[in-house]
């Protein structure tokens, strides 16, 4: 236990997020819609005008270290920024030492699946394990990895991007560029797609109803299945076959004792169970086959505590 204060911020295509955070607890936290268009010095400032709504009253000594998750994939042994696809302006931005600077303290920069992984693990669902798998389905499908009690980072940091194999030689076209990728089958936006074509191939049926008036997505599929509608339920079994087949390969690779998945989609953890549980006895080698995937503890906390956590065990 400690009596120490670390910032955490999460830098994201459409939010940025600070947290102060002690023990692996969020005591307050705050965001604001990032500002693409300024590029990384707005970007930088709106960072600090958070963490100085977050840490107010606090001494400024108090704050021992500050981290940051960010898409990836990042280089985190140099803390420079390679490429993110929803920020322009920030290839070869050097950000961990701008933070740095900024903060006049040690930064920590992570992937923001690996900051997220690192927080389930010290202070959520995965507390006490030894090996597990964090991941989340939500606009894409990221992750993270915790193999014989250590982070995994892999070559310049950028290892367990769990979205990004292909579990089918055709399929649908990925974020990455790629085909038929875990991502591009089960990520939210896939769910979404589904849910929209069949609004439209059943106009009658619940879907096709609310798509007269709003734009269907995951959310609606998981909102009909709720309410017992036949096709949405069929949409919901469908996505966590998909879970189930990707988690399934994950399990294989890493050999996890569970595998957390967290992200918007698994707020339809307990609709999905049943069935990613029962693919995963069926397509899983014999010793893996009682593997549980559960549910995220912290929620969309997990990469600002990961970060902030991680920041303050480097410092
Ligand atoms: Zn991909």
């Amino acid at each position: 236990m400690t009596e120490e204060y670390s910032l955490g911020f999460d830098l994201g295509g459409t939010q940025v997020r600070a947290a102060l955070v002690q023990n692996g607890a969020v005591l307050q936290r705050a965001a604001m819609l990032t500002d693409v268009a300024g590029g990384p010095d707005a970007v930088m400032q709106q960072f600090k005008t958070l963490a100085d709504k977050v840490s107010r009253g606090l001494g400024q000594s108090s704050i021992k270290s500050v981290g940051i998750a960010a898409p990836g994939p990042l280089d985190t042994v140099s803390g420079v920024v390679d490429h993110i696809p929803t920020l322009p302006g920030w290839d070869g931005f050097a950000l961990r030492d701008k933070l740095s600077a900024l903060f006049d303290r040690p930064a920590t920069v992570e992937n923001d699946g690996v900051a997220a992984v690192y927080g389930e693990w010290k202070h959520g669902a995965g507390r006490g394990l030894e090996h597990l798998v964090y991941v989340t389905v939500s606009t894409g499908v990221g992750g993270g990895v915790v193999v014989d009690g250590r982070l995994m980072h892999g070559r310049r940091g950028m290892g367990g991007h769990v979205g990004h194999f292909r579990i089918a030689p055709d399929g649908p076209i990925c974020s990455c560029g790629a085909v038929g990728c875990f991502e591009a089958f089960a990520a939210g936006t896939a769910l979404g797609k589904r849910a929209r074509a069949a609004a439209e191939v059943h106009p009658q049926e619940y879907l096709g109803r609310l798509s007269q008036t709003t734009r269907i997505e995951s959310r609606h599929a998981v909102d009909g299945a709720r309410e017992g509608d036949p096709q949405s339920l069929a949409l919901i079994r469908e996505e966590a076959e998909l879970l189930g087949v990707g988690f399934t390969g994950l399990i294989h690779l890493y050999s996890p004792q569970k595998i957390i998945m967290g992200g918007g989609v698994a707020k339809a953890f307990d609709l999905m169970s049943d069935d990613i549980h029962a693919i995963i006895r069926r397509d899983a080698m014999a010793p893996f086959k009682a593997i549980e995937v559960v549910p995220a503890a912290l929620g969309d906390n997990c990469g600002l505590v990961g970060a902030a956590s991680l920041a303050l065990s480097n410092s």
